[in-house]
């Protein structure tokens, strides 16, 4: 039988998951399908149930409902969730009663972005562990991001515009918070930048940092997706590694699939996908 999977999120229509997930079940010959809902806020926890009563498969949450579903009851969050303050992933399993009749179906939380960070870093070649990480923002990516790191032994600098959110946030992971005019000097003395902040998404946002701090011996990932961004063309230029944030989006989207199903996710389909309705997206705007 087909098994349903999901993003729940409003808005929803732009989000890239069900290319992603549906390449990746056609990839591997498994009967799933995989649609966006928009669900606003209050509807979150009838949608939710809901698709535990139909026998879907999983789910996703994004923009504005993954710190909301912490509120739901029978929500199980996992630990790294928790701290998080946030859910991207939800799973279902059915408890079996006696004779294998089903009795109550278990609806479990995680949060997928810290890790599909991680593997990104990781699949760039760079190195976590023991290295001074620049994190730029204190949003959900970002909190996502520090604790993830923190989990794998990063040395963390946070800066923000609002910098009591930085203080805040880095005070919970043992790092330090500052301001952005502390940038030129945490920039010279970072291994690993990280943009968590939602600069660079539009064209004309300008740069989170000024192009010439950028050394070869940098690593800088901006987790923006939806457009190659000036920092990561500021980052080539200089010689530095360079990782975009469609490959965040990929692994947090293969954790979510693995949980789900069991199975290796096929990244470089799901990369694939991606690219290319990203690249779609572009020529139709170009094309007006
Ligand atoms: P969020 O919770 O709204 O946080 C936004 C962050 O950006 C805050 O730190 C905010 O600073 C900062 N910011 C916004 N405008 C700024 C400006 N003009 N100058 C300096 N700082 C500014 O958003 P989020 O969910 O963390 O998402 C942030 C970005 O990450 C978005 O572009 C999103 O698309 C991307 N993202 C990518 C992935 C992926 O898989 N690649 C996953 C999640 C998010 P203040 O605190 O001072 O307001």
């Amino acid at each position: 039988m087909m098994r349903v999977f999901g993003v729940f999120g409003d808005p929803i229509e732009h989000s890239l998951s069900p290319s992603m997930h549906n390449a990746a079940f056609r990839a591997l010959g498994i009967k799933g399908c995989y649609h966006a809902f928009r669900v606003s806020r209050p509807r979150l926890a009838d949608a939710i149930y809901g698709a535990a009563a139909m026998g879907f498969g999983g789910l996703n949450l994004t923009i504005p409902l993954k710190e909301e579903a912490l509120r739901l009851e029978s929500l199980e969050v996992d630990d790294l969730a928790r701290e998080i303050g946030a859910v991207n992933t939800i799973s279902f399993s059915a408890d079996k009663g006696e004779g294998g009749a089903e009795y109550r179906i278990r609806i479990q939380g995680h949060n997928t972005d810290g890790r599909g960070a991680l593997l990104a870093l990781q699949g760039a070649g760079v190195r976590v562990r023991g290295s001074r990480v620049l994190i730029i923002g204190a949003g959900g990516a970002a909190r996502a991001l520090a604790y993830s790191l923190d989990r794998e032994g990063a040395e963390i600098s946070i800066a923000n515009r609002r910098v009591h959110r930085a203080h805040d946030l880095a005070a919970s992971v043992g790092g330090t918070g500052f301001s952005l005019s502390d940038l030129d000097r945490l920039v010279s003395q970072a291994d690993v930048i990280i943009n968590a902040t939602s600069v660079g998404m539009r064209e004309g946002d300008g740069r989170i940092i000024d192009g010439h701090l950028l050394k070869s011996h940098h690593a800088v990932f901006d987790i923006v997706y939806n457009r190659e961004t000036e920092l990561i063309s500021d980052a080539r230029s200089a010689g530095a590694v360079a990782i975009d944030g469609v490959m965040m989006l990929v692994y947090q989207g293969a954790e979510a699939f693995e949980i789900w199903t069991g199975r290796r996710a096929p990244v470089d389909v799901m990369e694939r996908a991606v690219r290319e309705r990203l690249e779609k997206r572009r020529r139709d705007e170009v094309g007006g």
